[in-house]
C-alpha cells in the first residue's frame, strides 16, 4: 500500500484506544501526538498538522462522552478518517471528458518527474476503457523523449505523432493535435518539453504549445519524492499556464509522500491520479476517501469494483452481475472475487482495497499476501453449499462499526459451524471471522453500489 509506513503509525496510534480501560483527555492527546508525529515524519507542513490535531480534538471532545469507551473509539476513529479525507480533498474539481468528442490533455513538469511514463499510463488507463487514445510527443529538448514515447506506444497499442526531424516544438504540438482531432480520437495526449529547473524558456515554451493546442486540460506531473516543496513547484507552473489537475508520481515507497498530496490539496488543484510504480498498471485513480480509507486499513471496495470491472471478470458472471445490481452477494461470489484478486497481479495493492484484510495485511509482502488469500479459499471449502449461496438479509452497512457485521452474520451462521469451519480448513476462529467481516463489508457496499446505480455498466465505464 502506498505511504504503508504512515498507515501503520495512524493504526498504531489508534489501536491504543481499543486497550484503554477508560477515554480521557489524556489518553486522546497522546494519541493525536503519535498521529500528529506520524504525519511529520511523512513531511505533512508543520501548521497543518497543528490544525489537524486541533480539529480532530475539537470534535471529539466537543462530542458528547455517551456509551463509553467503544462509542468513544468509534468518533475519534471516525474523526480522524474525516480530518484526513479533508487533509487531501482539493475543492475544484478536474475535467471529466466526454465521450464522442476531442479531449485534449497537454502534460507539464520538470524532467525526471515521470511526465512521459505519466503519459503512457493516461494513455493506457482511457485505452483499456475503450477511449480511442493517442499521444503527440513534442518534447524536442531532451534526446531520446520521442523513442522513448515511441517504443511506449507500440508496447500499450497506442498510435502516436512524433518527427525526429523537426526541432520546432510548438509546430509539432499543432500537426500532431490537428492530425488525431481530423480522425476523431476522444483522447489525445500532448507530451511537452521538461527541464531540469523552472527556466524562462521552458515557461514560454509552454505558453506557446498551450496557445496552439487549446487543451481542454493541462494536467502537471510532479514528484512527490521532494515532499511538501512540490507547493511551491505548483505555484510556479500555475502562474504560467492554467493548470487544471495533478499527477503525483513515485509515491510507492517513499516516507514524503503524504506532504506532497497534502501539499498539492492545499493549493486547491485536483490530484487525479497517483503513481506507484514503474509499470504501466502502476498507476491509480486517486480518490481522497478510499485513500484514506485504505491507509486506515479499512479497505476500498469501490476501487476494487472498478479494477474488476477492468478485467472483465464481472461480464463473465453475469449471473452474478444480475444479483450484485439488486444488492446481493453470497459468500460464492466472494470466493469468485479472490479467484480473480489472486489472477490479477500486484497482490499488495489489491489486497489494501479488500476491507478486513487491509489492516491484517500492513508491512507484510505479496508473498504473505497470497497466502492469507489462500487460508480464506480453504476456509470457503470447508463450507457447505448452502452455506456458500445463502443470500443473507442486507442491513444498511455503517463501515464506522465493523463489530455490528460479525453479530449480524453470527445470528445466520452459528459460533459453533464457524469453529468447524475453522477447524476444517486449519485456521484459527479469528480467520473465518475476518472472512465473514470481509463478505459483510463487500455486501453492504455492493448493496450501496446497487442502489445508486454505480454497478451499472455505462456508468462504471465513465468512472
Ligand atoms: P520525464 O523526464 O519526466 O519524462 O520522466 P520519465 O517518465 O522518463 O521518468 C523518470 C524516471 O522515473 C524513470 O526511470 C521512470 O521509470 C521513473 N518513474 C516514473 N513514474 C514513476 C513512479 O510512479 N514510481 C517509480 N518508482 N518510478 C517512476
Amino acid at each position: 500500500m502506498v505511504l504503508q509506513e504512515l498507515g501503520s503509525k495512524i493504526n498504531s496510534a489508534l489501536s491504543k484506544l481499543n486497550t484503554a480501560t477508560v477515554i480521557d483527555e489524556e489518553t486522546i492527546d497522546e494519541v493525536l501526538k503519535e498521529i500528529a508525529k506520524a504525519l511529520l515524519s511523512s513531511d505533512v507542513n508543520v501548521r497543518v498538522v497543528a490544525e489537524v490535531r486541533n480539529n480532530i480534538r475539537k470534535e471529539v471532545l466537543s462530542e458528547a462522552a455517551a456509551g463509553g469507551a467503544t462509542n468513544k473509539t468509534r468518533q475519534i476513529r471516525n474523526a480522524v478518517f474525516s480530518e484526513l479525507v479533508r487533509l487531501l480533498s482539493p475543492s475544484k474539481e478536474p475535467f471529466t471528458p466526454k465521450r464522442g468528442r476531442c479531449n485534449v490533455f497537454m502534460f507539464v513538469g520538470l524532467q525526471g518527474s515521470g511526465k512521459t511514463t505519466t503519459i503512457a499510463k493516461f494513455a493506457n488507463y482511457w485505452a483499456r476503457k475503450g477511449w480511442k487514445t493517442a499521444m503527440v510527443c513534442c518534447d524536442t529538448f531532451r534526446a531520446g523523449a520521442l523513442d522513448q514515447i515511441k517504443q511506449n506506444a507500440i508496447k500499450l497499442h497506442i498510435p502516436y505523432y512524433g518527427n525526429p526531424l523537426e526541432a520546432d516544438p510548438v509546430k509539432l504540438a499543432e500537426e500532431g493535435t490537428e492530425h488525431f482531432r481530423a480522425e476523431k480520437y476522444e483522447i489525445i495526449l500532448v507530451d511537452t518539453s521538461g527541464r531540469h529547473h523552472q527556466e524562462s524558456e521552458l515557461f514560454e515554451e509552454m505558453e506557446q504549445v498551450q496557445g496552439v493546442v487549446q487543451p481542454d486540460e493541462v494536467i502537471f506531473v510532479m514528484d512527490s519524492t521532494i515532499g511538501q516543496a512540490v507547493a511551491e513547484q505548483a505555484a510556479a507552473f500555475k502562474a504560467s499556464v492554467p493548470v487544471g489537475s495533478v499527477i503525483i508520481t513515485k509515491l510507492d515507497g517513499h516516507a514524503r509522500g503524504g506532504g506532497a498530496l497534502s501539499a498539492v490539496a492545499a493549493t486547491d488543484a485536483p490530484i487525479t491520479f497517483i503513481g506507484t510504480g514503474e509499470h504501466f498498471d502502476e498507476f491509480e485513480k486517486f480518490d481522497a476517501n478510499s485513500f484514506v480509507s485504505r491507509l486506515m486499513g479499512m479497505g476500498d471496495v469501490k476501487g476494487l469494483m472498478e479494477k474488476l470491472k477492468d478485467t472483465k471478470a464481472l461480464e463473465k458472471a453475469p449471473e452474478m452481475m444480475e444479483r450484485m445490481q439488486k444488492g446481493q452477494f453470497t459468500l460464492r461470489d466472494l470466493r469468485q472475487q479472490f479467484q480473480t484478486v489472486m489472477g490479477m497481479g500486484n497482490l499488495g495493492q489489491v489486497m489494501s482495497m479488500i476491507p478486513g484484510m487491509s489492516q491484517m495485511m500492513q508491512g507484510q509482502d505479496s508473498d504473505q499476501a497470497t497466502k492469507r488469500i489462500q487460508a480464506f479459499m480453504t476456509c470457503f471449502d470447508s463450507m457447505t453449499e448452502d452455506e456458500l449461496d445463502c443470500i443473507f438479509k442486507v442491513r444498511k452497512p455503517d463501515p464506522s462499526k465493523p463489530g455490528e457485521y460479525i453479530t449480524t452474520f453470527e445470528k445466520t451462521l452459528s459460533e459453533s459451524r464457524m469453529r468447524r469451519i475453522a477447524k476444517g480448513a486449519g485456521v484459527p476462529l479469528e480467520g473465518v471471522l475476518a472472512l465473514m467481516q470481509s463478505h459483510k463489508q463487500f455486501e453492504g457496499m455492493v448493496q450501496k453500489m446497487g442502489k445508486s446505480g454505480l454497478m451499472n455498466e455505462k456508468q462504471m465505464q465513465q468512472n
